[in-house]
């Protein structure tokens, strides 16, 4: 324990046959690339706890569980609200964000048991698919569980009234009476995330000594090139995270720069991931949780820090706007020591949220 090696996460463009399920994808935004399709978390489980409107699904990570044999895929999703204003409230589980983790063991009904093929299919198939191997019916608005159907047409399903009624309003209205027109083009619902696969690569093991080095290079005046190398990647560092960062600097300002001076060699991270390893980085000294606060699994178990969501996610998830905006310091995702398995289903784990400040 502890000695595990941070692995980092960036966001890149991909095919979209690579985000799919069968290829255990890590991925943010568009629709979720569902694991098990057993038990998914429904339409009541998705829903904000803040404001009561279906969450979007944010990002899946796949991270098995080598020594469980029923974990030998194993998948962790993460939704969030649309409304910023859901997002003021920090520290335990904040209504507005919800993270499940579901496992599959290597022999299953619904994959293959050798690995998935590393080369694009012959033919790339659909990129949105509204069905489930099994049959279940999927939200044509946000590829979560869709019970509901639309009583006119009978063709199309949502999870939820809110979603039947954005789709109305996008064009089923027009597409809904004619039978011949099935309703092949999705529109554009503005409500999914930007979809992106995240990349997974080792933290480099020196990067949190950076600030010793520079203080042994200071009083080594001739051997300042690491200082300057230093510095040159500090500024590399995205303009508009460093201003809103500086906006907010208060008494925090020592975990702030200690924050600062762990991702500045790889300014770009947007997960860092270490299963019951070093625990997470902080952004500010507010709202930091003690383990009592961490509450264990519905198994009666320990849950530990799995991975974090850093803040330079959102530069990727176009959720600027005017006004308010969807915002976080660091999300920080604790899961079952054990890896528990009820029955294949989809087991909600535990999410805290810290705010840059909590003074604004
Ligand atoms: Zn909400
Ligand atoms: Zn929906
Ligand atoms: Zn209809
Ligand atoms: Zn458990």
């Amino acid at each position: 324990m502890g000695s595990q090696r941070v692995e980092l996460g960036f966001v890149e463009s991909a095919a979209a046959w690579r985000l799919r399920s069968e290829q255990f994808p890590c991925k943010v935004g568009g629709r979720p690339a569902w694991l098990g399709e057993a038990a998914l978390p429904g339409p009541e489980k998705l829903r904000c706890g803040v404001c009561g409107r279906p969450c979007a699904f944010l990002l899946q990570l796949y991270a098995p569980s080598p020594a469980r044999p029923d974990a030998f895929h194993r998948s962790l999703f993460l939704f969030g609200c649309r409304q910023p204003a859901c997002y003021r409230p920090a520290g335990p589980s904040p209504g507005c964000l919800r993270v499940f983790r579901n496992q599959l063991p290597r022999k299953n009904d619904t994959y293959s048991f050798d690995p998935p093929p590393e080369e694009p299919p012959l033919e790339e198939p659909p990129s949105v698919s509204l069905q489930l191997k099994c049959g279940a019916k999927l939200c044509r608005v946000c590829g979560c569980l869709g019970p509901k159907t639309c009583s006119k047409c009978h063709k199309v399903h949502y999870c939820s009234k809110d979603h039947q009624l954005l789709d109305w309003k996008a064009g089923h209205k027009a597409s809904c009476m004619q039978p011949d027109k099935p309703n092949v083009m999705i529109p554009d619902h503005n409500f999914l995330f930007p979809e992106y696969e995240i990349v997974r690569e080792p933290e480099e093991a020196d990067s949190s000594s950076v600030s010793e080095r520079e203080n042994e290079d200071l009083e080594k005046n001739e051997e300042s090139t690491f200082a300057d190398n230093t510095y040159e990647t500090s500024e590399s560092l995205d303009e508009n995270f460093l201003e809103a960062m500086a906006k907010h600097e208060t008494q925090d300002d020592k975990f702030f720069q200690k924050f600062k001076e762990k991702i500045s060699l790889e300014p770009e991270q947007v997960i860092r991931y270490c299963r019951d390893g070093e625990g997470p980085i902080w952004i500010s000294g507010e709202n930091i949780p003690e383990e009592t606060d961490i509450p264990n699994c519905l198994c009666g178990g320990k849950r530990v820090f799995e991975f974090q969501v850093m803040p330079q996610l959102l530069n990727h998830l176009k959720v600027d706007s005017l006004g308010e905006s969807i915002d976080w310091g660091t999300l920080a995702i604790y899961t079952c020591a054990d890896s528990c398995n009820f029955g294949s289903q989809y087991t909600e784990e535990f999410i805290w949220k810290q705010n840059i400040s909590s003074s604004a």
